[in-house]
């Protein structure tokens, strides 16, 4: 063989060895095409096992119970100290200091990176951080946000949009309406609807979710931005139960101020908001627009009141919109399911931090027994438990994952809590909620 001869020869081994290479990885693939991250905001441990008793009258029949992976997740922000379990159950006021926002929280669990409280996928010093959503939309994915409050709120506007403080909704908006690659979003914050659902005035909201110029951009369709806009129940109902392939980017606007029931009038349970889309259907609806993306798809849906009930210190309300959640996380995997894309599709249930402080009713600092659990009083009746704070507190917060690359998340835990595992009778294993990001990008692009 003439010198020639072998290199032509070796050159062509050379590029048979890079197509198998090729198309080794294309069969085998990134572990999952889709993912679907639900959060339900500021929900601990116990915040969880009220939902369950409520509900069910036990613990482990919520509709994520059964998913492979349960683990518990620390939240703290870049400024807290590391989760340290043995003063965790030792010093009750300890998990209140430095705790995380809903800003920093969603920033960690879309980007991997720790930042200040109010920040919207910004580091402390305000620049911009690249997030999963953005990941995916870079690799021909498309992507989406559901919330049951505002779309320009913290944990909705964090997938696509960065700003330096997450009150600057005005700003928010318009970046995710103008400037953003998300295929759909579904949310409140309707400028021309109040708390109850009512038409108001042009001008009478104070409130900036969605300034009035972006909703009139969008409901005249003048964004130039291809949205196909829907504000009504029924609107979003129909696209809940049939796709419709003709809508290729859809923003879909609740009738409502700030939350779809939980601002409405009065303190208790019942008396919902009629003509008001839940967050299981606009999940739904978000899915039938996604789920047509061959190169699959990303979308975050939050729970987003039952951290407001939770600062209100309303049980009652707070069990109302945990429901409303675990029926939409319900909904979706019957959806994916039948869609056929369950076996494709990466699904992750966290909070973003604990709110309120929540224990049973004889805990507390001045306790002998400072963390006594809440008391199951059976299915339809309020559990027995006790708010100790307004506000955040770094505790864990538990996490669901089922689904390709939901294993990546064994080998990212941190410690395992002793306490947490006996109160909760879990193992006691945590991670953190930067290694969800870790987790979503491993299984999208490995
Ligand atoms: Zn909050």
């Amino acid at each position: 063989m003439s010198s020639t001869r072998m290199q032509w020869a070796f050159g062509r081994i050379l590029f048979v060895l890079a197509i198998l290479t090729v198309t080794a990885a294309g069969a085998l693939g990134a572990a999952a095409r889709n993912i679907v991250l639900l959060i339900v905001d500021g929900a601990g441990y116990n915040a969880y096992h009220c939902s369950s008793y409520y509900e069910y009258g036990e613990t482990g029949k919520q509709p994520y119970d059964s998913f492979p992976v349960r683990l518990a997740c620390t939240t703290g922000a870049y400024d807290a100290p590391v989760y340290d379990p043995e003063k965790s159950w030792s010093d009750f006021k300890s998990l209140r200091s430095k705790a995380t926002d809903s800003a920093a929280a969603a920033t960690a669990l879309y980007t991997g990176v720790k930042t200040a409280s109010y920040h919207i996928a910004t580091d402390p010093d305000n620049r911009p951080l690249t997030t999963i959503a953005e990941i995916a939309h870079a690799m021909g994915k498309s992507t989406g946000a559901v919330s049951s409050v505002p779309f320009s709120h913290a944990t909705p506007a964090a997938v696509f949009a960065h700003n330096k403080d997450r009150k600057n909704t005005g700003e928010i908006a318009n970046e995710i309406v103008y400037r953003s690659g998300l295929t759909v979003v579904f949310g409140a914050g309707h400028p021309r609807y109040d708390d109850n659902g009512r038409r108001r005035p042009r001008g009478q909201s104070k409130d900036d979710y969605c300034p009035d110029a972006v909703y009139q951009a969008l409901a005249d369709g003048t964004t130039g931005k291809g949205w196909a806009f829907l504000e009504s129940s029924d609107a979003m109902e129909a696209l809940a139960a049939e796709a419709r392939p003709e809508l290729r980017r859809v923003f879909g606007l609740a009738p409502c101020t700030s939350s779809l029931q939980y601002r409405r009038d009065g303190k208790g349970p019942g008396g919902l908001n009629g003509n008001m889309p839940t967050l299981e259907t606009m999940s739904l609806a978000a899915l039938n627009v996604l789920s047509r993306d061959e190169d699959g798809f990303f979308l975050m849906i939050e729970g987003g009141a039952v951290d407001w009930a939770n600062h209100d210190k309303n049980l009652a309300r707070m069990l109302e919109e945990y429901a409303d959640f675990n029926r939409t996380v319900a909904a979706v995997m019957r959806r994916l399911q039948e869609g056929g894309i369950l076996e494709d599709t990466l699904v992750i249930v966290v909070s973003d931090h604990e709110c309120g402080q929540i224990w049973g009713p004889s805990a507390g600092e001045e306790s002998d027994t400072p963390f006594d659990l809440p008391v199951n009083r059976g299915k339809g009746n309020l559990p027995a438990a006790k708010y100790f704070s307004g506000g955040h507190t770094n505790g864990l917060v538990p996490l669901f994952a089922t689904g390709p690359g939901s294993e990546f998340f064994h080998a990212r835990v941190r410690g395992v809590d002793r306490h947490a595992a006996k109160a909760w009778c879990i193992s006691g294993q945590y991670v953190d909620n930067t290694d969800v990001f870790t987790v979503m990008k491993a299984a999208i692009t490995d």
